[in-house]
């Protein structure tokens, strides 16, 4: 990468956030330790300055979804483990033998291909409904004999706090717990964490509400104790002025009623500031806001402004993810994991 050219587009990751994040969820899972997701590179934020930071603050515990994002991370921190959520295809029993990371196992193909190897500790994933990854509790007589470190399961509808199928997942995982030995149990995700203490068991999985997502955002408490850990700007790299009825963008989607000012922004669809936000988006600069109009393009988006903006100014994305979620008909995972890489990184 050339990084002597500096971009257009910087993307700030606020560790103390991350951090207090961390803590906050630590919290909430009562007794048991709190662990870190940091597949798709750490939600897009860097997976390695997310464990370097998460595990200062004491997280021993992370969570990639495949080996080669266990590769790319690098050696975990001191006294901190790895798994790989994913479990072995025939294709990562190299990678998996290496020692890295501890596998997953999600089925009786991984299991059988994990006891053929002589592989050693592993997790295991076993699914309480929703048909995801994972064996099925009556499938369990196949883990005889394996060294299972943590047992896992996951959430299908955490972030629906009513949902009937979180209690009717909560007692079945119960029963594995009784069921199969294992020296740790986890089924809690970000949204489980909020769903209390029961949920929490050995150790807590968050990714979401790491990185500043709000799992429910109707919950005041989550809005207050969790804050967004990513700050993204863009430069103004041109400003022009428009006609009364012309059009600015693709497809002529906005029309000027009136003369006015347009700044260019240099960010687009490639940076995950996507096609949602086309004519309903805004920026912020030195308090003021101001609107997206037209299209969002691959690399630029314009905004109206007023005499004040000028060419060289940097404009701040709102950091509110639920509200930007909502704005844009994307998740708030979506919002954070199609970032791209062309932010120039810094972290705070
Ligand atoms: C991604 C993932 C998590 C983290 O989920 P969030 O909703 O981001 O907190 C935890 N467990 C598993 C199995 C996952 O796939």
């Amino acid at each position: 990468m050339s990084q002597s050219v500096p971009a257009a587009l910087r993307l700030t990751i606020d560790g103390d956030a991350l951090a207090a994040n961390w803590r906050w969820l630590r919290a909430r899972g009562g007794e048991a330790a709190c662990g870190a997701a940091v597949k798709a590179n750490g939600y897009g934020l860097g997976a390695r300055g997310v464990v370097e930071r998460l595990a200062r603050e004491g997280c021993r515990d992370f969570f990639v979804s495949n080996w080669a994002e266990a590769a790319a991370l690098g050696p975990m921190p001191e006294g901190a483990t790895l798994s790989v959520l994913h479990g072995v295809r025939e294709a990562d029993m190299p990678a998996a033998l290496s020692g890295m990371a501890r596998p997953v196992l999600n089925s009786a193909e991984h299991v059988a291909r994990w006891k053929a190897a002589g592989g050693g500790v592993c997790d295991v994933m076993i699914d309480t409904g929703m048909n995801r990854l994972g064996l099925r509790p009556e499938e369990a007589g196949v883990l005889d004999g394996l060294a299972i470190e943590t047992l896992l399961s996951h959430l299908a509808c955490a972030d629906e706090p009513d949902h009937p199928m979180n209690a009717r997942q909560l007692a079945a995982f119960r029963q594995v717990h009784a069921a199969i030995p294992a020296k740790r149990y986890s089924l809690a995700n970000s949204a489980g964490i909020c769903l209390g203490a029961p949920y929490a068991f050995d150790l807590t999985r968050p990714g979401l509400a790491l990185y500043g997502g709000v799992p429910v955002p109707d919950d005041a408490s989550q809005k207050e104790g969790l804050r967004s850990a990513a700050l993204i700007e863009a430069e103004v790299i041109q400003v022009r002025d428009v006609e009364e009825d012309e059009s600015v963008g693709y497809g002529a989607t906005w029309i000027a009623g009136l003369p006015c000012r347009v700044a260019i922004l240099n960010v687009g669809y490639a940076d995950g500031y996507l096609r949602g936000f086309s004519n309903i988006g805004s920026w912020r600069s030195r308090d003021a806001t101001y609107p997206v109009i037209g299209r969002v393009s691959m690399d630029l988006v314009a905004i109206q402004v007023g005499r004040e903006v000028r060419e060289g100014d940097w404009m701040a994305l709102d950091q509110d993810l639920p509200a930007l979620a909502r704005m844009s008909g994307l998740s708030q995972y979506e919002l954070l994991t199609t970032l791209g890489h062309r932010y120039q990184r810094r972290w705070t």
